[in-house]
């Protein structure tokens, strides 16, 4: 099994936490969502744990929202000591109606509206992450008339591809998000920050990318930042106190991936930085990380019922499910691999080489391609791994299809976090 908390039971399905995958079927209805909590726990420790250990005091991992944001998130987090990373009024308001403490929560966005900015002032969020002058301007203007001062970080592009490290890209400089350090923008953003009354720049924020498995990309960054944070302060005087290195470790979706160690490469970017704030002669900053595939991708499973099997003469076959695109829209979005089994009889020999289909009217539509399972029949539960990150967050209702419900295992009980929707859901917006 691709993961430890997976194994077949004495009824041959397969079992998630130790729970019958066939029995949740049954119980909460497919396609479903199950999310191990537990998981989700150890994932937040491996970060909070590595961090706090390797880096400066008050550096902590943030959980980036946008991977799976509902309100039963968030008190788990929340409770491993975590932060939050938010980008939108409705992520606030979700994380707020949790409970998540303001202060904690972290706000991004490429074009906060004077509504969402209004909104996170009032509300208390912790820090803005300020990704261009125009925010900072309607941000320093919120806060002075509420006679506030707002931390912020800035968003600077620090033009590195993690795909494609020999060859600099500097297309990468050439982005929506942030302001890039390269076109020399980024030290003139730093000055009309530190100048704006109602803010205070606690430092600086980058991210660059997702699915990066090894601490290099980080390190690079590091130096970018770094680089960048001496230049500013030669200029200028201002040194930084936090560096945000964004999200971006990636998740072993199929056996081929590699499996990240998370702890080991923190440690190497903490050594890393260290060394090279020695040699600048710069305090070292407290680290903040946003892990958001990382911390709940390995934590969920989909499972759906398969309406059977379809034999195409001379090509192939196909198993459909009672999901797809609506659910997972990542296959038809990136191609993005998948471990695929038959929650039904996963004790047998996975050798019927087939494609998964969704239900939508896009042929697009599948979530696996030329994978082998258990060869199933009409009602087999069919199971999809690593669906914690990116489904749910992009579900959506195309064709009308429903939304699954969402269930959270945890001490041995099966929750329903989120029920099902309704066709009168559905409608409601519809006058
Ligand atoms: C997407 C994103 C993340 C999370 O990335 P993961 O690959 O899910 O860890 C964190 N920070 C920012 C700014 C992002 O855009």
């Amino acid at each position: 099994m691709l993961y430890d908390n997976l194994s077949v039971n004495s009824s041959g399905h397969l079992a998630i936490a130790g729970f019958d995958a066939c029995d949740l079927a049954a119980e909460f209805g497919t396609p479903l969502y199950v999310l191990d909590e537990d998981r989700v726990r150890a994932n937040c420790r491996v970060y909070a744990d590595a961090m706090r250990e390797h880096f400066p005091e008050g550096s902590m991992p943030l959980y980036a929202s946008k991977a799976l944001c509902f309100k039963g998130i968030y008190p788990v987090v929340a409770d491993e000591g975590l932060g939050a990373d938010v980008v939108s009024g409705g992520e606030i308001a979700t994380a707020l109606a949790a409970g998540f403490p303001a202060d904690r929560l972290y706000f991004h966005g490429t074009n906060k509206t004077d509504a969402d900015i209004a909104y996170g002032v009032e509300q208390g969020v912790g820090c803005f992450v300020v990704d261009n002058a125009n925010e900072l301007e309607v941000l320093g203007r919120e806060a002075t008339e509420r006679g506030i001062t707002q931390r912020v970080l800035l968003r600077v592009t620090v033009g590195l591809d993690p795909h494609t490290l020999e060859a600099i890209n500097t297309g990468r400089v050439d982005s929506q998000f942030g302001v890039p350090i390269e076109t020399g923008q980024a030290l003139r953003f730093v000055v009309q920050a530190v100048g704006t009354p109602g803010i205070e720049v606690v430092g600086f924020h980058s991210h660059i990318g997702s699915q990066i498995f090894e601490a290099t990309s980080f390190c690079d960054q590091v130096d970018r930042l770094l680089a960048f944070a001496c230049s500013v302060r030669d200029e200028m005087g201002y040194v930084a106190s936090t560096f945000n290195l964004g999200g971006g470790f990636g998740v072993r979706y199929v056996e081929s991936d590699p499996q990240v160690d998370i702890a080991a490469n923190i440690a190497a970017i903490a050594e890393h930085l260290r060394a090279g704030c020695a040699d600048a002669n710069y305090p070292v900053p407290r680290v903040l990380m946003e892990p958001g595939r990382s911390i709940v991708a390995d934590a969920g499973t989909t499972l759906y019922t398969t309406g059977g099997t379809k034999h195409v003469e001379g090509y192939r076959d196909y198993v459909t499910v009672d999901g797809g695109m609506t659910d997972n829209p990542r296959y038809a979005l990136y191609r993005s691999a998948y471990t695929v089994l038959n929650a039904s009889r996963a004790a047998s020999t996975a050798d019927f080489e087939c494609t998964i289909a969704g239900r939508c009217c896009e042929s697009g539509d599948r979530i696996a391609e030329n994978i082998s399972i258990v060869r199933p029949v009409r009602g087999d539960i069919i199971a999809v791994l690593t669906t914690g990150a990116y489904n749910f967050a992009m579900s959506s209702n195309y064709n009308r299809v429903l939304r699954p419900a969402l269930v959270m295992l945890h001490d041995g009980e099966a929750r329903l976090a989120v029920r099902r929707q309704t066709v009168e859901d559905l409608l409601a917006l519809e006058l």
